[in-house]
């Protein structure tokens, strides 16, 4: 059979599959589900989106055009009961939690949205649900449908092998003090960690709460079909195929799912409304020489204190270094975190945009040469597939992991020397790392070095998103086994 042929008969197979993608309620999760849903559509998959009414317009900004240009993409929506949960009104996303205390409430009450969800699932009998490693019922409600549930962890590979291996061996438990290294065991590499980086319910003996979530977000995985990543195989292979060969794994590598977005408007389109006029910021970069820019962001949730980021601000005015720094403020929250004058003096020099930039733009931009980032998973990906090196700030969830990956797997970022888990705030930076770590990522003696590496990972990530790359392959594969499931 010719190819042209066989291409036609995959995707006329593919148009009868229909699979729903339910992402965790915050940005980071939206984001890659929403671009891996575009993929799935433009494989000719009806690609549905469930989510909840406040969230619905920043996915429908982001798909954009993707439905008229002829891609089969919806939305559905589904009542979250915020207000039954006690939480705040209006509170349908993790970005709109006012304190850090209520992550947890709110990650439990998303288990309320496991009816609405089977309702959907009677009404529109889709052929797989890509739900998100925060709602472990999902394979409970797939098997009651009798369609197989994929798991999407929103990470990649070395930090699956990471968590696993540490809840197999809990090799914390082995250590008498909090700063006491310990290997994680059964890793291809020597990896260290310290209870101090490790949030307080992996350490605790009882499981309640969110402990008790991933507990349960755990054994549902095992028994799910299969885990999607968001990664390309060539940046972990070893750890890819590690999980999948030593800790048994079924999964599939899709990523870079940025790249999914082409064009500029379709890479400024990113779910969430910019607050300074993108077109500003990137013209500012257009007046600067290639790779003079540091880009600093912490991610979509992070909140950090008013003291650190004085520390930041000092750090970077010291660094001597221009830069991009995004500030989770607005202009109703006070300056009382900014240092006297500080904007005057770093006129032309340093940009802050407060609250939301449009990050992929800026990383692909020639003038940055550096990105200060919390190391959360999508960050970390969107800089390697941009090509910039990073200065690791983690905070909390399982940006550790991330930070051994790009410094001690990877060599392409310096530590600024974080050393312990704060959800969302963060642990306290002094000026003086800040200013260490932003010269030596900019002007070091290993610069050139690390950006040669990332220059070569980037190629790399771009090429497995081509016809017959990596990433590709394993799409079509994966779309593949789920049609033959499905007749
Ligand atoms: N992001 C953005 N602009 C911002 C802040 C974040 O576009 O001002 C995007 C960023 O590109 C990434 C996501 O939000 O896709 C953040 O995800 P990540 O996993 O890095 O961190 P999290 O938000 O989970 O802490």
């Amino acid at each position: 059979r010719s190819a042209l042929s066989l291409g036609r008969k995959m995707s006329d197979e593919y148009h009868r599959l229909s699979i729903f993608f339910f992402p965790f309620l915050t940005h980071s999760h939206m984001i890659p589900t929403v671009n891996m849903a575009k993929l799935f559509a433009e494989k000719g998959v009806k690609a549905t989106i469930i989510t909840t009414p406040l969230n619905k317009p920043f996915i429908s900004k982001a798909i954009g055009k993707s439905k008229t240009n002829g891609k089969n993409i919806n939305i559905q929506t589904i009542e979250f009961p915020y207000a039954e949960a006690g939480l705040p009104d209006g509170c349908e996303n993790i970005d709109s939690i006012p304190s850090p205390d209520l992550f947890e409430p709110f990650c439990m009450a998303t288990s309320l949205l496991q009816e609405p969800l089977e309702q959907l699932l009677e009404k529109q009998s889709p052929n797989c649900i890509v739900a998100d490693v925060f709602f472990p019922w999902a394979t409970d409600s797939a098997a009651k449908f009798g369609i197989p549930r994929l798991v999407f962890h929103g990470t990649g590979f070395f930090s699956l092998c990471a968590i696993t291996c540490m809840t197999l061996y809990e090799p914390c438990n082995d250590v008498s003090s909090d700063y006491e290294s310990f290997l994680i065991p059964n890793l291809p590499c020597e990896i260290k960690m310290t209870r101090m980086q490790l949030p307080p319910f992996v350490k605790s003996k009882e499981k309640t709460g969110l402990a008790k979530l991933l507990e349960e977000a755990k054994e549902s995985d095992l028994r799910s079909y299969g885990v999607v990543v968001n990664s390309v195989y060539e940046l972990e292979k070893v750890y890819a195929d590690h999980f999948r060969k030593v800790l048994g794994r079924k999964a599939w590598h899709i990523g870079p799912l940025s790249l999914c977005n082409k064009g500029r408007e379709e890479k400024e389109r990113i779910v969430k409304e910019a607050y300074m006029d993108e077109h500003e910021c990137l013209k500012w970069l257009d007046t600067k020489k290639p790779k003079s820019v540091v880009y600093v962001c912490f991610g979509s949730v992070v909140n950090l204190t008013d003291s650190e980021l004085r520390e930041i601000a000092m750090g970077l005015e010291a660094s001597g270094q221009q830069f991009i720094w995004v500030v989770r403020k607005s202009g109703n929250d006070g300056e009382e975190w900014l240092p006297d004058g500080f904007e005057k003096r770093m006129e032309g020099k340093g940009l802050i945009i407060r609250g939301w930039a449009t990050q992929v733009l800026i990383l692909e931009h020639q003038a940055v040469g550096a990105f200060v980032t919390h190391c959360g998973w999508n960050s970390t990906l969107e800089a390697v597939t941009a090509g910039v090196p990073m200065v690791t700030w983690p905070i909390d969830a399982e940006q550790f992991f991330n930070e051994k990956l790009l410094i001690e797997v990877l060599k392409i970022g310096v530590p600024v020397g974080a050393v312990k888990w704060v959800r969302l705030e963060g642990d306290n930076v002094t000026l003086d790392a800040v200013e260490k770590a932003v010269k030596r990522i900019m002007a070091g003696e290993e610069t050139i070095e690390m950006r040669n590496r990332t220059k070569l990972l980037s190629h790399l990530a771009k090429k497995a998103m081509e016809e017959g790359g990596s990433s590709y392959t394993d799409l079509d594969a994966l779309v593949e086994e789920l049609s033959s499931l499905s007749h």
